[in-house]
């Protein structure tokens, strides 16, 4: 029998009004295809947060049913406007990490110290930008440069300087589930999605009965867009958006050698924030998720939806380049790919079509898309040319005729340039006085534009629509 309740959370801080989690009470445990059986680490529990969210949530399961849909749409959409064109556009996601601890000193257990959380982000970009001297160089062709790095968030979201590191004493030691991280934890703590990449970093419960016990990390699959038929999300999962991660899984020995971490197991070189970031721009698994080495279960047909990733039957947990578990199918396992179960020093690459289909993600979805033109990056603390930024808006948006670029004091920025999808400069304006925010459309075609304001150091970039 199963009872649900409903948990209505609300983050003042943030621009939306609340969280509405329906949850069912009374479960069976939940089983975790990725528990390794020799250690019992859960290298990831992305796929089973997934069902988690979808319990009582319809729609959003009717719209994470639709994702594969609506993702191939946009990629083919994108090759056709690119044509072949290759473009050197890198994107800059902002993070802030919240350090969440039980009172203790910095620098001990989960409240890790800086240099650990530093050691992440460069982990993140050697990783995502395959940088010379880093693992990523020794891969294979088909690896990436995925043009996506990352950035501590240098702006709280009231104006005041920061560091990107959010250190919050919640006043409990360990989390020990789904429920508890996601009506009470991430509620609480988390900053506005649209602006902020999202990451927790915790101590999971390792009491033997806890659903997270032997956990690594988890992430927030993206939810594809509003728009296109996709269902619209009622239920917001907008309060629990971003990944959490482990603190002994967080940051890099390599990088950082004064941190804790997770030596002995193999994940202390930062490749378990690695895998699940590539979740939350909408990764799946190689194998795609149709065998688990664990369960003891296999199937060489499922997909992760990229070509350039070859079928595995189940997940790999060491770096043995000679598996070739879909012997019928082309290329052995890719067991150095980031989005497989191996060890941290076995992982290296990213593939092209895996870039793809995270910059498309990074396009076009809802709270992703945002993350792009964010400015909490940029090191404006409490600054007059990061709030004018701030402060501005398009109008009307869709547009047909004039556009208003709308500022909230008399203040003007600098200058803006408009272009298009392409990225190709459709005007270039050096703003003398109010007469240059009005921009006439009506002779653009229809389609999703950009315009960059620039004031003094600082920049922001909007989207609008010509229809
Ligand atoms: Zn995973």
């Amino acid at each position: 029998m199963k009872k649900n309740i409903t948990k209505i959370t609300i983050a003042a801080v943030l621009l939306f009004t609340g969280a509405l989690h329906m949850q069912a009470q009374n479960k069976e445990p939940r089983t975790f295809s990725g528990r390794n059986p020799k250690t019992g680490v859960v290298r990831c529990a992305t796929v089973e947060y997934g069902s988690y969210l979808e319990e009582g949530n319809t729609e959003l399961a009717a719209k994470n049913a639709n994702f594969e849909n609506w993702i191939s749409q946009k990629i083919e959409e994108r090759k056709l406007q690119r044509n072949g064109a290759t473009t050197n556009e890198v994107i800059t996601i902002p993070v802030v990490v919240h350090v969440i601890h039980n009172g203790d000193a910095v620098g001990s257990g989960e409240n890790i110290l800086d240099g650990q959380v530093i050691s992440q982000i460069t982990v993140l970009n050697q990783d995502f930008r395959r940088m010379a001297g880093t693992p990523g160089e020794n891969s294979e062709e088909v690896g990436a440069d995925t043009q996506i790095e990352f950035c501590l968030a240098q702006v709280k979201p009231d104006g005041t300087a920061f560091n990107g590191i959010d250190r919050v004493d919640m006043g409990q030691t360990n989390w020990a589930t789904f429920d508890d991280v996601n009506l009470n934890l991430k509620p609480a703590t988390i900053w506005d999605p649209e602006q902020y990449f999202n990451i927790w970093v915790v101590r999971f419960s390792t009491s033997n009965s806890a659903e997270l016990n032997g956990i690594l990390g988890y992430a927030q699959f993206p939810e594809g867009s509003t728009l296109n038929g996709v269902p619209t999300d009622p239920q917001a999962t907008a309060a629990s958006d971003g990944v959490v991660i482990g603190y002994r899984y967080f940051g890099s020995s390599v990088e950082f050698p004064e941190g804790d971490y997770a030596t002995s197991l193999g994940y202390d070189r930062g490749r378990t924030t690695t895998h699940e970031v590539g979740h939350a721009l909408g990764l799946r698994h190689i194998w795609g998720d149709g065998g688990s080495q664990s369960l003891g279960t296999s199937n060489c047909n499922a997909t992760d939806y990229c070509n350039d990733t070859p079928y595995a039957k189940w997940d790999n947990w060491d770096c043995n380049a000679a598996y070739d578990t879909c012997p019928t199918k082309a290329g052995a396992d890719m067991t150095n790919n980031y989005m497989d179960y191996t060890n941290d020093a076995c992982m290296n690459i990213f593939t092209q079509d895996q870039m793809t289909r995270m910059h498309t993600v990074l396009e076009n979805a809802q709270r992703r898309a945002s993350l792009v033109t964010s400015v909490v990056c940029q090191p404006t603390a409490a600054n007059p040319e990061f709030n004018l930024l701030q402060g501005i808006n398009l109008y009307p948006n869709p547009t047909q005729g004039v556009l208003t670029i709308a500022t909230q004091d008399s203040q003007l920025p600098d200058s803006y340039v408009i272009y298009n999808s392409l990225g190709q400069t459709i005007a270039n304006v050096a703003v003398k006085g109010a007469a240059n925010l009005t921009v006439d459309t009506s002779a653009y075609s229809n389609g999703v534009y950009f315009i960059k304001v620039d004031k003094g150091n600082a920049t922001k970039t909007l989207k609008f629509i010509k229809n």
